[in-house]
Formats: C-alpha cells, structure tokens, sequence
C-alpha cells in the first residue's frame, strides 16, 4: 500500500492563527512522512505545552500531548520501550529552551534514535506573547512593555555543546526544504535536532515572514559539508563543531539554513545492548511482533 499524504492527516481543526508559521511545519511533517512512507502505526508523535503542542492532533499517526517542557523525556522512554517506532518530538522554543532545557540537554549527550522539531517564533505564543529564550536582548516585540533584559540562547551552538549529532535549521516558510531536513533527521540514527525559524504574526512583528525570507540562505548551496568523515576521529569532531559554530552566530543580514553538523555515534539503544545484554535479548524477543503488518 503506497501512502499519500492526507493519509497522515487527521479531521482535528486546525485552529492555528491565521498566517502562523506554524501551518508550513505541520505541511512538511506530514510531507515527510508521505516521503518516507512510513506506516501511520509506526510512527508516534510526541508535544509539550504551547501553539505547537496542538501538532499531535493534526497528524494521524500515535499521537501525545505531555507537559510543559517535558516531551522529551517522555520521547526517549517510548522510543526504548518500543525501538521499532519513528519518534518524533514537538514543541516550541519557551517549552524546549527554556521550561525543558535540562532535558533538551540531556537529549544530546543521551543521543536516542529520534528526531526533535523545535517552533522556534521568540515567545511564548500561548500565553500571549511573552519574551521567550531565543529573542535577542533589547528587541521590543508589539507584546512586550519593555525591551527584552536578557540575552537570547542559540540552540545550534547549544546543542554542538551537548552532543547533538544532527543538527539543522529550517524555514516555516520554506515547506520543501523543511520537508527534506525532516526526512535526513528521521532517516538520521541518533538524536536529531532541526531549529525551525517560525514566525508567529500575533505577537512577533520583528521576526516576520518578510523579515526571515530577506536573509534566509541554504548551507548546502554554498558547498558546505556538515558531515563528519571518520567519526573516531576526534581532531575532525573538533574542527566540524568549530565550523558549524561559526555558522550558528551567522545572525545579521544573511541567516543559514540546513544541516549545520552531522555525525554517526553509537545511540543509547546500542550502549543499552551492549551493556544489558537482557535488554536487547527482551527487544529481540519482542521483533516478530514488531514485525507484523498491522496495515488496516
Ligand atoms: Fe502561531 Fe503565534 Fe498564533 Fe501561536 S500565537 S498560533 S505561534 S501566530
């Protein structure tokens, strides 16, 4: 059976403000999994608390809705019970930057086999606007009172630090490439993180569509190579952190899209064989089943 992609939606309205960039990440979501062809039943899609946490309900595959900053933790437990299923985690800047940056942490160096999707809009749309950990220091957005006092995150150099081993940064508005960044983090073993530049026209007039399609340019097109060749080779990790770290604070006229780093590590799943020689003999126990055509 060949999957279209309305075969991953679902009839949930989608109650999105109009012209949120929130509409181009479900699109490439659901595009993704129409490229993969990934069965609904072997997928799952896991949110935290915020616009973004609606995304769940608008894709018909497993689908859960968890607490604020918490979807990754909750992520990585089903993707160990149950190995077999495409992960996908969900949720905004405020919830995965800031309530959830211990686990966003945590995340990298654990390196689950899952992918990681961040709305990343500068606030916390929900709740009307507030400054959130990826909106610069002195940017007044039309929500605020007062300029913004602290200084903004920067998830790619963040998660270069914490082990990330794919990291990416997409464009709401740019559903095709973003569909593509989806489908080489799925594809991806490890954890895989793709910062994706949302705009939200409710609260933030700064970071606008006009604004991102200005200054937004592709990384591969300009012969860059985020890949790491030989990944015992600790010199070349280095040099690959270092270049994609450059790249990251590349924040003014022109603003990168793309792959920044990508390298091939053991994932937990593989350190949990080696070391609980229990656990991966109960998840080879559990295959057959796994491997039964559930297809309706
Ligand atoms: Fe999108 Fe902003 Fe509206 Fe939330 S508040 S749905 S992020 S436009």
């Amino acid at each position: 059976m060949a999957y279209a992609v309305k075969d991953y939606k679902t009839e949930v309205w989608v109650d999105w403000c109009p012209g949120c960039g929130d509409f181009g990440i479900l699109n490439a979501i659901h595009q993704a999994l129409a490229a993969l062809q990934l069965p609904p039943h072997r997928v799952a899609v896991f949110s935290g608390i915020g616009c973004s946490g609606k995304t769940p309900h608008y894709i018909g595959t497993y689908g859960v809705h968890t607490l604020h900053g918490r979807v990754l933790p909750v992520a990585t437990g089903f993707k160990l019970a149950h190995p077999e299923m495409t992960v996908i985690a969900v949720g905004g800047d405020g919830d995965g930057y800031g309530i959830g940056a211990g686990y966003f942490l945590a995340a990298g160096r654990r390196n689950v086999d899952l992918t990681y999707i961040v709305y990343n809009n500068g606030v916390y749309g929900l709740t009307k606007g507030q400054a959130s950990p990826t909106l610069p220091k002195g940017v007044q957005t039309k929500s605020l009172p007062e300029p913004n006092l602290m200084e903004a995150l920067n998830p790619i150099a963040v998660a270069l630090g914490a082990g990330y081993t794919f990291i990416a940064r997409g464009y709401a508005y740019d559903v095709r490439h973003l569909r593509d960044l989806i489908v080489a983090a799925i594809q991806h073993r490890g954890t895989a993180l793709i910062d994706v530049l949302q705009p939200c026209p409710t609260y933030n007039n700064i970071y606008t569509r006009e604004y991102y399609n200005a200054r937004v340019y592709k990384l591969e097109e300009t012969g860059y190579d985020p890949v790491v060749h030989n990944p015992a080779d600790e010199k070349e990790i280095v040099e690959k952190k270092a270049q994609a770290l450059l790249k990251a604070y590349e924040n003014g006229d022109r603003i990168p899209i793309g792959i920044f780093y990508r390298v091939e590590r053991p994932t937990l799943e593989d350190e949990l064989a080696t070391r609980l020689p229990h656990w991966g003999k109960a998840l080879a126990d559990l295959e057959p089943i796994y491997q039964r055509d559930l297809t309706p």
